[in-house]
């Protein structure tokens, strides 16, 4: 299974910047000042996180400041190379075919002047199992409902059927949300020196049904107006700068039911979309957590995909489903970090690259740190939430509170060792109830 690490990042640095004229008269839109750091420098940071490491930079307008602020990248412990534009403006394609001697078979591709804060591990999944099944790049889409800019994304379930730019229609409530992934052979065809949109290629793909779709549900962030900076700023400043409580929150048994699975016959995880129930009182206590000033964060193993119960990209759907759900009832979640591994294969399993003894598996308290090394968190004011001996160790390990929501029986005391839990709770509205408002 190809990963992150394997894949090239193309980035799109040429534009001028032609609205943000007070801040690019002497610097391209990628390098502006953002709370003390170039704006693109959070992009690159996130990319390098999910474990990026090899980069395609094609600039223009002041291609010598990039150069000489990124370097090769080897600070970074990733690599850079450069494709400069010529003269003749080349669009977003043509920019990209005149990289292509640079270019790997597939590639993500970007916007230098956007902040795309998604589950990059999911768009690499789904690219390379969009393509065994005839499929030649990916588009993240937003459900949009003309909310950001004019939608123009037809998707039908979780299928793209049409992307058109140009002629927006009212069945359009997806736009397209900034990253997509690309077969290289895409733009070779075309030949060099021409200028071409690249909604030319998504719009013919879309038409062939050979578009894989991501549904993200983050809004991005851009720095196209003064308007967006400054909202960019604020977004930093809160998320980099300061520290803020957390609640981290287990998600089944917790947040939605544990269902009995006929396939399987056994209670378990719901492994489809339909088998997902919010549990009575979940949506009202994660608004009260909001409310009382905490960020929420979802932390939650699944390894039923590789146990062979179904698969990761239904996994994704169901956090998406989810997300998507509690949103719309106002409460919504900051983040959501899944750890889909099992240590063992067993007979059914199908996606091998999911078998890893990783750090991450509760008790382990790797998706915590994932969450740490995201956002500014105050540990010692912030609380794990969970229905199992798993969560709460995993909570202690990193120093937080911990709340155990259920019956608290002998053998617990037995399992967890000389950890306790700081509360137990009969639910999670008292759960809610019991954590600090922080105000
Ligand atoms: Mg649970």
């Amino acid at each position: 299974m190809t990963g992150a690490a394997d894949v090239q990042v193309v980035v799109l640095m040429g534009g001028l910047g032609t609205r943000l004229k007070e801040y690019t008269k002497e610097c391209p839109k990628s390098l502006v000042d953002v709370c003390g750091k170039p704006f693109f420098d959070y992009q690159l940071d996130l990319l390098a996180a999910w474990g990026f490491k090899k980069f395609v930079f094609l600039i223009g307008y002041r291609a010598d400041m990039i150069e000489e602020h990124y370097g090769d990248g080897s600070d970074r412990g990733i690599s850079i190379k450069y494709s400069y534009d010529g003269e003749k403006l080349l669009g977003t394609g043509g920019a990209v075919r005149r990289a292509l001697d640079l270019l790997e078979e597939d590639f993500l591709l970007i916007y230098g002047d956007s902040f795309m804060d998604i589950d990059y591990a999911e768009t690499v999944y789904r690219y390379f199992r969009g393509k065994q099944n005839g499929s030649r790049a990916l588009m993240t889409v937003l459900r949009n409902n003309n909310r950001f800019d004019k939608s123009n994304v037809v998707m039908e379930g979780d299928r793209l059927i049409l992307y058109d730019k140009h002629n927006p229609a009212p069945e359009m409530d997806y736009i397209d949300y900034g990253a997509c992934m690309y077969e290289r052979s895409l733009f070779a065809g075309y030949p060099e020196d021409e200028a071409f949109d690249i909604a030319k290629i998504q719009h013919e793909l879309s038409v062939d049904g050979k578009m894989t779709a991501q549904i993200v549900t983050k809004r991005f962030y851009e720095i196209g107006s003064p308007e967006s900076l400054a909202e960019f700023s604020g977004y930093v400043t809160k998320r980099f700068s300061q520290t803020h409580p957390a609640i981290f929150l287990d998600r089944d048994g917790v947040i939605n039911e544990i269902v009995w699975n006929d396939d399987i016959e056994q209670l378990d995880s719901p492994m489809r979309v339909e088998q997902f129930r919010f549990l009575p009182d979940a949506v009202k206590a994660i608004r009260t957590f909001k409310e009382k000033g905490y960020y929420v964060f979802v932390v939650t193993n699944q390894p039923g995909a590789a146990k062979g119960k179904t698969s990761l990209a239904t996994l994704y759907d169901i956090n998406t489903y989810m997300i998507d759900a509690l949103a719309a009832e106002g409460a919504e979640i900051d983040d959501l970090f899944m750890c889909p591994h099992y240590p063992k294969k067993l007979p059914m399993t199908k996606e091998d690259f999911l078998i890893r003894k990783c750090n991450c598996r509760k008790p382990e308290p790797g998706l915590i740190y994932r969450a740490m090394r995201k956002y500014g968190i105050d540990l010692a004011a912030s609380y794990m939430i969970g229905d199992s001996c798993s969560d709460v160790k995993a909570g202690s390990a990193v120093g937080l509170n911990t709340i155990f929501i259920g019956d608290y029986k002998c053998d617990m005391c037995k399992r967890l060792g000389d950890v306790s839990p700081t509360f137990i709770a009969s639910s999670i509205l008292e759960a809610a109830s019991v954590v600090e408002d922080k105000r």
